[in-house]
C-alpha cells in the first residue's frame, strides 16, 4: 500500500504535517547531580503526521489534532519525569503522544538542551527520533480444539494490546492442511494491524499469543491451537536468525493469499513487486497447470 504511506512510511496519513517548535519545558534531564536537582530549559520541536484533510475541509476542530492539547502533554510529561538521557526523554515522550494522539500516526521530535554543562562555548545540544505507527500484516491459523475461539481470542488480544491496533480482520475460511502431515482441516484468517512494535518485537508478541492458547511444536507443519505469522511488515525485507519478512512461502499458500486478499489486495511484496491480488491469481494459475513430469 505505498500509496497509503508518507515519507517515513507510516501508515494511514499523507504527507500533512502539523510543528511546534521552541516550546520551552523547565525540567531536569541529565546525568550530573546538579541536572536532576536544580533544572535547566529544555526546547521542545515537534512534527506531527497526520491527515489534515477531513479537518481541513470540515474546519472542525474534534477532526484535528489539538497541538495545544499535545503541548500541555509535552510539558506534563518532560517535568513529571527525570531521565539521564535525552535518547531516554525523546524515546518515551513520543510514545506517550502515540499512544494519547490517535490521529498522529507518526512524529519526528527534538529535545534541545542549550545549557547542558559543556566546558566550551555551544549553542545547543539536541536529540532528534522519528517514531510511528507501522502497519503490518499478521496470517492466522488453527485446527485442533475450538479453532474459531483460538483465533478471535488472539484476535481480542491484540486489539487490546496498547502496542497495537486492529485496522481490518479478514473473513474466516476453512482449508486443507499444508505441508504433508495428515491431520484435522484448519481454519485460517488475516489481520491488517497497526504497531508500535519493531518487527521482531511483535514476533515475540505473537510467539507469546500461541504460547498463551496451549500450542506445542511437536511436529513442524503439524497440528496447532494458533499459529500467528508475520506476513509484511511494511515493506521491510527482514532475513534475520529469528525473522524473515515476507513470509518466505506466503506466495505458495492459497490460505494466507485469500484472506489478504480480502484485507490488503494492493499491498506491494516488497521483493516481487506485486500485489496480493496478482500473487494469488499467479498461485491460482499454477495450481490449474499440470505438474511437470520432472516433479511427478
Ligand atoms: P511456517 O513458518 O512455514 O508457516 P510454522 O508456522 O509451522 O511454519 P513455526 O513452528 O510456527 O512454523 O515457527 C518456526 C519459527 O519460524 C519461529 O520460531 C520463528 O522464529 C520463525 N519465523 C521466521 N519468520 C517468521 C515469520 N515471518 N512469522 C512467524 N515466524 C517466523
Ligand atoms: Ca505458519
Ligand atoms: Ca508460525
Amino acid at each position: 500500500m505505498r500509496e497509503d504511506k508518507n515519507r517515513y512510511g507510516f501508515s494511514g496519513g499523507d504527507r500533512d504535517e502539523i510543528r511546534i517548535e521552541g516550546l520551552e519545558v523547565y525540567a531536569r534531564h541529565g546525568v550530573f547531580p546538579e541536572e536532576t536537582s536544580l533544572g535547566q530549559k529544555f526546547f521542545v520541536n515537534a512534527i506531527l503526521y497526520t491527515d489534515c484533510r477531513r479537518a481541513g475541509k470540515s474546519d472542525d476542530l474534534s477532526l484535528s489534532t489539538d497541538y495545544g492539547a499535545v503541548c500541555q502533554v509535552i510539558h506534563r510529561f518532560l517535568t513529571d519525569h527525570t531521565y539521564r538521557l535525552l535518547e531516554a526523554a525523546c524515546e518515551n515522550l513520543a510514545r506517550k503522544l502515540l499512544l494519547e494522539f490517535p490521529g498522529v500516526q507518526g512524529l519526528t521530535l527534538e529535545i534541545r538542551k542549550p545549557s547542558a554543562p559543556i566546558p566550551l562555548p555551544f549553542a545547543s545540544v539536541s536529540v532528534t527520533v522519528t517514531r510511528g505507527w507501522r502497519r503490518a500484516v499478521v496470517a492466522c491459523g488453527s485446527n485442533m480444539g475450538d479453532k474459531e475461539q483460538y483465533i478471535e481470542t488472539a484476535v481480542h488480544k491484540i486489539a487490546d494490546d496498547m502496542n497495537c491496533r486492529i485496522v481490518r480482520c479478514a473473513d474466516r475460511i476453512v482449508t486443507k492442511p499444508y505441508g504433508g502431515v495428515e491431520q484435522d482441516d484448519f481454519v485460517n484468517g488475516a489481520l491488517l494491524i497497526e504497531t508500535l512494535y519493531e518487527p521482531e518485537e511483535l514476533l515475540e508478541f505473537l510467539n507469546r499469543l500461541e504460547t498463551e492458547a496451549g500450542r506445542e511444536r511437536i511436529v513442524h507443519w503439524g497440528p496447532r491451537t494458533l499459529d500467528l505469522d508475520l506476513i509484511f511488515y511494511g515493506d521491510e525485507i527482514i532475513r534475520t536468525e529469528k525473522l524473515t519478512v515476507p513470509h518466505p512461502d506466503m506466495c505458495n499458500r492459497d490460505f494466507v493469499l485469500t484472506p489478504l486478499a480480502q484485507i490488503v489486495p494492493d499491498w506491494i511484496h516488497p521483493l516481487y513487486g506485486k500485489s496480493v491480488t496478482v500473487l494469488l491469481e499467479e498461485l491460482q494459475t499454477r495450481a490449474k497447470q499440470p505438474a511437470k513430469a520432472d516433479e511427478r
